[in-house]
């Protein structure tokens, strides 16, 4: 058995480093090059963040990414990164890091912290929503006044929330009750098509389709509001 000990503290049992014991090597070298914090947006309507250009959930993977993609290292092989978020308030939190590596053959895990700091904007989404900006609107018509209406309502507003999952205008900016039935503005027209002709084919029914012109973008095209009939 080969005899050692280190030099600074005069341990002579566990993981050497360099000559040095572990702890005694971990005071006087750092393994692991962190950014003492990092800076996102977010939307204060929709909480989403903003992660390289794209906006998404604050417990998505872009952010656990994103801050592992920072975490370098020095002499130490890093083979995995474990992170837990620690709120401090509402725009602070702490990335509390566990990194697993290799150094001379030794397996380390370290620990180490990224303040990551929320300021708070819009999203793209959330400025088309609140500038106004809608696509269309889905008219559902009754025969009569009877509870088919409120249920057809909330089978719309289900389906729109699903979709809103992967289409972020999916959503109701306003709804309006009338004497024959009831409208749904939404601020994406493709989510509008799709639901609409979802409950008019459960219903037996059709859609009727019509649209008003109401502007031109940039490059001359029309710029129509699409509104989409369906009766029950
Ligand atoms: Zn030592
Ligand atoms: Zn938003």
């Amino acid at each position: 058995m080969s005899f050692r000990f280190c030099p600074k503290c005069g341990k002579k049992e566990g993981i050497f480093i360099k000559g040095f014991c572990e702890n005694c090597f971990l005071q006087d070298n750092k393994l692991l090059i962190l950014p003492d914090k990092l800076q996102f947006e977010f939307c204060r309507k929709c909480n989403k963040i903003k992660v390289q250009r794209h906006w998404v959930e604050f417990d998505s993977m872009e952010l656990l990414d994103f801050v592992k993609s920072k975490v370098k290292s020095k002499d130490f092989e890093v083979q995995d990164i474990e992170i837990e978020l620690e709120e401090i308030d509402e725009k602070n939190f702490n990335a509390l890091l566990e990194v697993k590596g290799l150094i001379e053959n030794n397996l380390l895990s370290l620990r180490g912290v990224i303040k990551l700091q929320f300021a708070s904007g819009t999203c793209d989404s959330c400025m088309k929503i609140s500038s106004d900006f809608f696509e269309a609107t889905i008219q559902a018509r009754f025969e009569e006044k009877n509870e088919k209406q409120e249920k057809v309502m909330n089978e719309f507003k289900l389906l729109i929330s699903e979709m809103n999952k992967k289409d972020p205008l999916s959503r109701v900016v306003k709804t309006i009750k009338n004497r024959k039935g009831f409208d749904l503005v939404l601020s994406s027209n493709r989510s509008a098509k799709i639901s609409s002709e979802k409950l008019a084919k459960k219903y037996n029914s059709k859609v009727i389709r019509s649209f008003s012109v109401v502007g031109v973008d940039k490059s001359g095209k029309e710029k129509r509001r699409y509104t989409y009939c369906v009766r029950f």
